[in-house]
Order: structure tokens, then C-alpha cells, then sequence
């Protein structure tokens, strides 16, 4: 356990209407190093809905990634549990983490490392598909055309390989194949990072579009606050290992109660619709993972840290149904706050 436990470590289990698809409880990942132990993730927990996307939002380094790795296996948890609909596939077998693949699919930043450059794309759209046993030949040619023109390329596509296609269509193909065997969940990594603006707009609304019609649960990992909240619902900001705040959208960005929260949005540039709250701003450097703050994590860097922040960290709370927060002084903007002598003395 990190040494600055000392009150209950932020978890949150964001209310949502539905039974969720996937439900994140205590979740924690530490690395072994030469240098020590770095506590990337530390007591995560989020559900999320049928048809809902969850963004994930923080600096590098905040954990984002490591959270989408542990959720689809590729990292073991050190602490907690993943449950996919009634399956706890925490330490799922890579036997049993094969079937979970059904309902639990990945798209990564970049697509070409997921996509064999000797295949075609036919042959890579098929793949899962015949590693489920799903079809015969004929069927899954044709699931293949499905798929390609569900992501807006031709058929045509299908005889081709992956470095004959532009980033952008590379991605479509990323997104057909996690499509493939027709998922619940899509953990998206920065999936748009890497392609041009105009690209991005793209993406994004095939994404959007891709949810309406298939009903998929997308867990969002973007460091662009602006893309996290074009196609959030809900937004998980994440600080040194740890989710400090978590919102629907509209609330999170009209309202953000964390100062780090109000720091992110108040340096991301906006060109029309409504602005958060100005914030009294960021503050020095992250601190290292493998020498973590005592209390509150953000304290090194937050312009309202009183002494309780150094020696406590906070727990989450609840601002408004399903706004969270993990604050001593939430939601007190650049004014110093009027509790502080009282909790200080
Ligand atoms: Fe952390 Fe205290 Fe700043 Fe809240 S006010 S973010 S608890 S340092």
C-alpha cells in the first residue's frame, strides 16, 4: 500500500442506470523496478453503462494508459477486481481472457502495431472470427464487407495490406477488427493521437456513429481534452495513479471541483461553448512516481494546499449524483479556503 493511505483512498463507483458492462473495483497495478515501486494505478474504481463512454483524461504519466492495459489484461493487478457483465476476469486464465475477448476488444494509438503488415485486411477483419469458430468461410467473407463498409472503406479493401492504406484508414481497419466479433466494451487508447485534425473528425464521429447503431461501451483514454469531451458521457480525471474527479461531461466541465480538474480546462483552448470556471492554474512539476506526495497527491503542485492536504489523503465525495470528487476543498476556486484555519489549528 502507498504510505499516504491515511484516510480512505479515493474510489468511485459512479451511478449508472443500467446494469454496467464492466465494473472496475479497488483496481491497483505496481511495478518492480531496480529504482523501487511505482504504484501506477492505486484503488480505481468506475462502472460503466451499455452504450456509454467513459473518458479518461490526465497529464502523461497520470496512469491512463496502465488503467486501459489492466482493464483488457495485458497488465496483471496488484489489488482489486475488473468484472466484464457477471465474469470477475481479474486473473482470468489466457484461456479464459480468449472467450472474454468476445465482449472486451482494444484499439491502440497506433494501429499498425496491431495490424500484420504480411496479412490483408480480409484475412486480419477474419481472423477473430475464426479464432472464435464464428461462421463458415463464405459467412465470414461476408461479415468482412460488413465491416469494412460499417467503418466507410470498399470492399475492395479487403485484398489489400495494411501499409497500402493513409493513418487514418489504418484506424478504420483497427476499429473494424475490434468490431469483429461485435464486443460490449472497446477500451480506446488515444486512438485519434497520432492523425491529423481533420483525420481526427473523422474518427470520432465514425465512433459516435458506431455507438448508436451497435450499442458498444467505449472506455475513452485521450490526453486532448477537447476530443474526451466530444464523445464523453461521463469524464474520470486522473492524477498520479488516482481518479480525483468524476463527472457526467456537462457537469465536470461546467463545474469542476478538483483544482487539478479546473487547471486542465482552464489551460485547454476553447473556440466556442461555455468555459469552466477559471482556476488559479498549475503549478510546478509531476512529482516522481517512484517518490509519491504524502496526503494528497496534488498537494506539490496545488495553489490552495492547506496542511491537512499533506497529511490526509482525501476521500472521494459526492458533490451531485454522480459528480465526485477527492478534495479537502472542493469546488473553492483560486480563494483560500474558509475551513483551512479551523482544519489546520
Ligand atoms: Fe489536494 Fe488539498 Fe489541493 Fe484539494 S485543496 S487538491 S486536497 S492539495
Amino acid at each position: 500500500m502507498p504510505s499516504d493511505a491515511v484516510l480512505a483512498a479515493p474510489a468511485v463507483s459512479a451511478p449508472v442506470t443500467a446494469t454496467p458492462v464492466l465494473r472496475v473495483s479497488g483496481l491497483s497495478v505496481e511495478y518492480r523496478t531496480a529504482r523501487g515501486v511505482v504504484h501506477a494505478l492505486d484503488n480505481v474504481s468506475f462502472e460503466l453503462a451499455p452504450g456509454e463512454t467513459l473518458g479518461i483524461v490526465g497529464e502523461s504519466g497520470c496512469g491512463k494508459s496502465t488503467l486501459a492495459r489492466a482493464v483488457v489484461r495485458l497488465l496483471d493487478p496488484s489489488a482489486g477486481t475488473i468484472r466484464l457483465g457477471e465474469t470477475d476476469i481479474t486473473h482470468a486464465t489466457r484461456r479464459r481472457m480468449r472467450a472474454a475477448r468476445r465482449d472486451l476488444q482494444m484499439v491502440l494509438q497506433d494501429p499498425a502495431a496491431s495490424l500484420d503488415p504480411r496479412w490483408t485486411v480480409g484475412d486480419l477483419l477474419a481472423e477473430p472470427l475464426e479464432i472464435h469458430g464464428i461462421g463458415s468461410r463464405a459467412e465470414r467473407r461476408a461479415r468482412v464487407a460488413d465491416l469494412l463498409d460499417k467503418v466507410g472503406l470498399p470492399p475492395e479493401a479487403a485484398q489489400r495490406r495494411p501499409h497500402e492504406f493513409s493513418g487514418g484508414q489504418r484506424q478504420r481497419i483497427g476499429i473494424a477488427r475490434a468490431l469483429a466479433l461485435e464486443p460490449k466494451v472497446v477500451v480506446l487508447d488515444e486512438p485519434v493521437s497520432a492523425l491529423d485534425v481533420s483525420v481526427q473528425a473523422q474518427i470520432l464521429n465514425l465512433l459516435t456513429d458506431l455507438q448508436r447503431t451497435l450499442g458498444v461501451s467505449f472506455l475513452f483514454i485521450g490526453h486532448d481534452l477537447s476530443v474526451v469531451e466530444y464523445v464523453s458521457d461521463r469524464v474520470a480525471v486522473m492524477y498520479l495513479g488516482r481518479i480525483v474527479e468524476l463527472g457526467g461531461r456537462d457537469s465536470l466541465w461546467r463545474r469542476p471541483a478538483h483544482p487539478y480538474t479546473r487547471a486542465l480546462l482552464d489551460a485547454a483552448p476553447r473556440i466556442d461553448g461555455p468555459s469552466a470556471p477559471a482556476g488559479p492554474g498549475l503549478t510546478g512539476d509531476t512529482p516522481s512516481p517512484y517518490d509519491l506526495p504524502s496526503g494528497c497527491r496534488f498537494h506539490t503542485r496545488c495553489p490552495i494546499a492547506a496542511d491537512v492536504c499533506r497529511r490526509l489523503a482525501p476521500a472521494m465525495q459526492a458533490l451531485s449524483p454522480g459528480h465526485h470528487v477527492a478534495c479537502h476543498f472542493p469546488d473553492s476556486g483560486s480563494e483560500p479556503p474558509s475551513m483551512q484555519s479551523a482544519i489546520n489549528s
